[in-house]
């Protein structure tokens, strides 16, 4: 079993696509912001002419079906078999576990490589304190119907400080449900998120490095993949920007597509849909943020969220904040 940095890379797309923004939840951190991203859902003739515009752009590409919550959009189906149709290499789709208009029984597992659940703890009474009263059980049995029929799960856990306690509890759960992946995630403050204190919402490089790898290793020793944020990264690392050294495009209902997660909640967008056309928008925006080369590390990062960061006395950064983008993940079969 080995631990290793998924390297950035070209040679592939990931488009996150937001298909709507449209929610039956209200999550304390969610990270949608109507003002900046529209209210908007999609119809299935718009989602089909974008992905047709990111499969010109390159012939391997993976897409990420999210929301709000996609079930709630009657035509996720449909849109999952297009892209399947148009030789998407990967499909996910994000969901809450509601799983509107009986979207377990609208496609086959077969057309889906995965399909993954977000819990933000691993007892009723964290994760329903985050995400809403009933939705520990509701998302529980979606999983355990999803991988039944035999649908590839993932589970994606949103560590701050609120359910970090919780995190060790993880891996036997999954475990138990059959979920095959596992995607440790940490809070960004951008949406909800970033109208609450932040000592309130980030935990320190101490929690995260003493917490967070452990918890990996032992989800992998049971047999799940396990992915989660690098965050801290040593002075002698080597900090890369994914929006400069990789291909991941933000799609939101309004037209905006961003590269950077953490710029989501600003109109500074690398690029829109102009009609159908994927156009660069004018300077200046995101792209030119990543040029910029601070001792720190991520630009944005210590924009919106620097509270993360520590100084030696000297004021030499104690360490460097890394692409949210920069993954370490552990496959048991390596
Ligand atoms: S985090 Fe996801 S499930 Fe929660 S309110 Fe936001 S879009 Fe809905
Ligand atoms: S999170 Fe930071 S390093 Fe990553 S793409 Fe955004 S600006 Fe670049």
């Amino acid at each position: 079993m080995i631990k290793r940095t998924v390297s950035f890379s070209k040679q592939s797309i990931n488009v996150f696509f937001h298909i709507l923004t449209k929610c039956n939840l209200r999550c304390t951190h969610c990270y949608i912001n109507p003002d900046e991203h529209g209210t908007r859902t999609l119809s299935i003739e718009v989602i089909e002419n974008r992905l047709e515009a990111f499969m010109e752009k390159s012939p391997y590409a993976n897409v990420i079906f999210l929301g709000g919550e996609p079930t709630l959009h009657p035509d996720l189906p449909r849109a999952i078999q297009k892209a399947r149709a148009m030789g998407y290499k990967s499909i996910t789709v994000d969901t809450n576990g509601f799983l509107f208009h009986d979207f377990l029984e609208k496609v086959l597992p077969s057309e889906l490589d995965f399909l993954s659940f977000s819990l933000d703890g691993a007892t009723e009474k964290t994760n329903d304190g985050i995400r809403g009263q009933g939705v520990y059980q509701t998302c529980i049995n979606g999983i355990q119907k999803a991988v039944s029929l035999g649908f590839h799960t993932s589970l994606i856990y949103t560590v701050s400080r609120t359910n970090i306690h919780e995190l060790s509890l993880m891996p036997a759960l999954l475990a138990k449900w059959g979920v095959k992946r596992f995607f440790i995630q940490v809070i960004g403050l951008r949406g909800n998120s970033g109208k609450i204190n932040a000592d309130d919402a980030q935990v320190s490089r101490k929690e995260w490095l003493e917490q967070i790898p452990e918890v990996a290793l032992d989800a992998a020793s049971r047999g799940i993949i396990t992915t989660y944020p690098k965050v801290f990264l040593s002075p002698e690392e080597p900090f890369a920007c994914a929006g400069l050294v990789a291909d991941n495009y933000f799609i939101f209902p309004n037209g905006r597509v961003y590269k950077c997660p953490l710029c989501e909640d600003f109109p500074i967008h690398g690029f829109h849909f102009s009609e159908n056309a994927l156009v660069r928008t004018p300077k200046i925006n995101e792209m030119d943020l990543f040029e910029l080369t601070i001792p720190e590390g991520c630009v944005m990062n210590k924009l919106i969220q620097p509270d993360n960061l520590a100084y030696e006395p000297d004021g030499t950064p104690a360490y460097k904040i890394a692409c949210c983008m920069l993954k370490e993940e552990i496959d048991p079969a390596i």
